[in-house]
Parts: structure tokens; sequence; C-alpha cells
């Protein structure tokens, strides 16, 4: 079958990925010249997340499914995107210790806390704390990197219309008129992969689009510094040798997707607080959307007037955990007719599921 999809950064690539894999033509298209939120995402997969130390939905699923795409995915690309790395989170005080010590004796909690981890240089770079507890299985994923090496590919195979694409094109591309299939179709299914953009999509504008916009700071040291992922009130990522992702904000309500002063200065003096054993330069401060959904849950799904038109969206502040599971779940669904999971099927919010 011949697949078109809307958009290429996190969700559209393992889409693709896996419909080629199965057999399948796919083409793109993209405007790269939108800022994308898998371009800004540093690819954190954190198992145990927020104050109360909760695991992340289906976490134990996700884990296994993420590791064996994305080094798949290594293989195909001839890049470096899976990078397991234990995380260490600060637990600020006395309660703190106390609800992560309960928390790790919850069943299923054990295999991903560990209570006195390996910390490194941490204490040495960083300012003293109460304590270090250690998550275990994280790893950090390298999107941009990847979905920039798949872009590469799909134009140098000329498979990537670049630009942004008008949504009235959607049936004269299924062949199709008033729903009735009636010619030669240009594809025979189109999967929409827009990120926060699918707001604007107006074959899915009834479900309820999100956003969040996030900052993050790019920083360069004068050596390595750490080679693991730190959380305190910020996460610092290491990205290679010596540079490191401080991240992120979070704003439900923006009026513009650039960086802006006041989330650079945020974002600095959290750093500046928690970083003082180096000195560091500020190299680059960068902003995106996520595609977030008011349920947490992502979008997958088909049009209910339009069987061949299909959404693949709302990977909110988890992409690279989720995703490869979602784009699983979709092919499944598309290529051998398997029911999606009910709190990822789109039609949770609008039909009652069969
Ligand atoms: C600051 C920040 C930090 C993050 N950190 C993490 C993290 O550590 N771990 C994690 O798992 N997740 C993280 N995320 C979330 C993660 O980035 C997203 O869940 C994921 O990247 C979303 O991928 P996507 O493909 O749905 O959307 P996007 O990456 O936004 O890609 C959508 C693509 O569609 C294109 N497009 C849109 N509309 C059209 C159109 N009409 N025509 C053509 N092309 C179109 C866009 O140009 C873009 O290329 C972070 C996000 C942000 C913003």
């Amino acid at each position: 079958m011949k697949f078109l999809l809307i958009g290429q950064g996190l969700a559209g690539t393992l889409m693709g990925f896996r419909l080629e894999r199965a057999g399948h033509q796919v083409e793109y298209v993209d405007a790269p010249e939108q800022t994308a939120a898998s371009a800004v995402a540093a690819g954190i997969i954190n198992p145990i997340t927020g104050r109360r130390f909760v695991k992340s939905w289906r976490i134990d699923e996700l884990i296994p499914a993420a590791r064996l795409l994305y080094t798949e995915l290594e293989d195909f690309l001839g890049v470096s995107l899976w990078h397991p790395q234990p995380l260490i989170r600060t637990l600020y005080n006395r309660g703190d210790l106390n609800d992560w010590q309960a928390r790790s004796a919850d069943p299923g909690y054990s295999e991903y806390m560990e209570d006195e981890p390996a910390t490194g240089r941490l204490p040495e770079l960083t300012q003293p704390v109460f304590a270090y507890a250690g998550v275990r299985h994280a790893a950090r994923v390298d999107v941009a990197t990847m979905v920039a090496a798949f872009r590469e590919k799909l134009i140098a195979e000329g498979r990537l219309t670049s630009g942004v694409f008008a949504y009235d094109q959607v049936p004269a591309l299924l062949g199709a008129d008033a729903g009735a299939r009636n010619g030669n179709p240009a594809y025979d299914h189109i999967i929409c992969c827009e990120g926060w953009r699918a707001r604007f999509n107006p074959w899915f504008a009834d479900l309820p689009h999100g956003g969040n916009k996030g900052e993050v700071l790019i920083v360069k040291t004068q050596a390595p510094l750490l080679n693991l992922m730190f959380k305190h009130r910020v996460f610092l990522v290491p990205l290679s040798d010596d540079t490191y992702w401080v991240g992120a904000t979070s704003e439900n309500q923006f009026s513009h997707e650039e960086p802006t002063a006041k989330n650079r200065t945020f974002l600095a003096d959290r750093l500046a607080e928690v970083l003082t054993g180096t000195t560091y330069e500020i190299i680059d401060h960068r902003a995106a959307v996520r595609p977030t959904v008011k349920d947490r849950r992502m979008f997958l799904g088909t049009h209910p007037d339009w069987p061949q038109l299909h959404l693949f969206n709302g990977l909110g502040t988890k992409g690279a955990s989720l995703a490869p599971c979602g784009s699983q779940w979709l092919a499944d669904y598309l290529l051998a007719g398997k029911p999606l999971p009910e709190e990822v099927d789109i039609r949770r919010f609008n039909q009652p599921l069969r």
C-alpha cells in the first residue's frame, strides 16, 4: 500500500519506518522551517516521574519496545541513538526521602528505584543536597539526530516534499469525492503526524488538542563533567563530552513559539543554583511546543467519515518512550486490523468505543 505522512518529527519518523519495514511505500510532507518538539527534546526516558514518584504509564512495556526500535534505527541509519544513562534525582528533604522509600516498597517499583545510587563526580560539581536517589532503566534517545538522519535519507530518495501541507487536498489524494472512492487515489492512506500543529488540521479539529511550550538551554563546559542525567529542579543531561541540555520550562499559555528572555533567565538561574563546581557557557537557547492532550494519552485512530485518514499525535512530554509502542499499535491496527488500546483511541472523545 502507499502511505502519505504529514509531518516528519518523532511520530512521523517511527510510523514511516514501521510501514516501510512491513513492505509499504511511504512518502512525506514536512515543513522543516517550523519549530518541531523533536528538534528540542532531550529524549529522556524516565520510568519514575513527578513529586510523588509515580511509575510512568505502561513503562514496563514501553522501555523494551523503545530499546528494540531505536537500536534497529541505529543500524538502519548508522547513527548512535539509544543511550542508557543513570538518572539521579535530588530528594530535597526528609519528607521526600520517606516518600521515596515508601514508594519503592510498592509492587513493581523496586526494579526502577535505587536508594543509594553511584553519583560519580556529582557531589563535587553541584551544591550539597539532602539526599540523592537513583532511577534505574532510564535512557536518553537522540531524537533530533534520528529525525535529521531519517530526513536526509528521505530527501536522497526523493520521498519528502518540503512545505506546509494544504488540508483541502485530502479528498483528491485519497481518490475520493464526498467520502466515496471513485478514481485513482494517489495514496491508500494518509497519516497526520503534525505534533502540536494538529490543532490547525480541520479534519481532526474536534479533538481537544493542547500545546505546552518548553524552553531549554544548551551549555558547554571546559571539560566533560557527568555521564549521568541529573534532576534538581531542572534536568541536566549530557549530550556529548562537554555539552549539556538544561531544561525545561513548561507553559500552557503562550503567544509565540520563540525563546524568551524571561525563560532564559529562569533556566540560567536554576542552573547557577545547582551547578556550582565548574564554569560553563550558554551556547544555545531553544523553544518548541509539546503536543499535549488533556487526559495525557496519545491520539491514535481514524477519521469517523474518512476510513483512509488517520492520526498519530498527542505524544506530550514523553514522546521518546511513547512513540515506539504508539507506532506499533497504529501499524497493527492499520495493517492487521488489531484494535487500538482504548486509552489511546481517539474515539474516546467523540464516540462510544465498540
Ligand atoms: C522543551 C522540550 C523538551 C522535551 N523533552 C522531552 C524528553 O526529554 N523526553 C521525551 O520523551 N519527550 C520530550 N519532549 C516531548 C517530545 O519532544 C514530543 O513528544 C515529540 O517530539 C513530539 O513529536 P511529534 O512528531 O508528534 O511532533 P514534532 O516533533 O513537533 O513534529 C511535527 C512535524 O510536523 C510538521 N508539520 C506540522 N504541520 C504540518 C503541515 N501542515 N504540513 C507539513 N508539515 C507539518 C512540523 O514542521 C514538524 O516537523 C520535549 C518537548 C519539548 C518541547
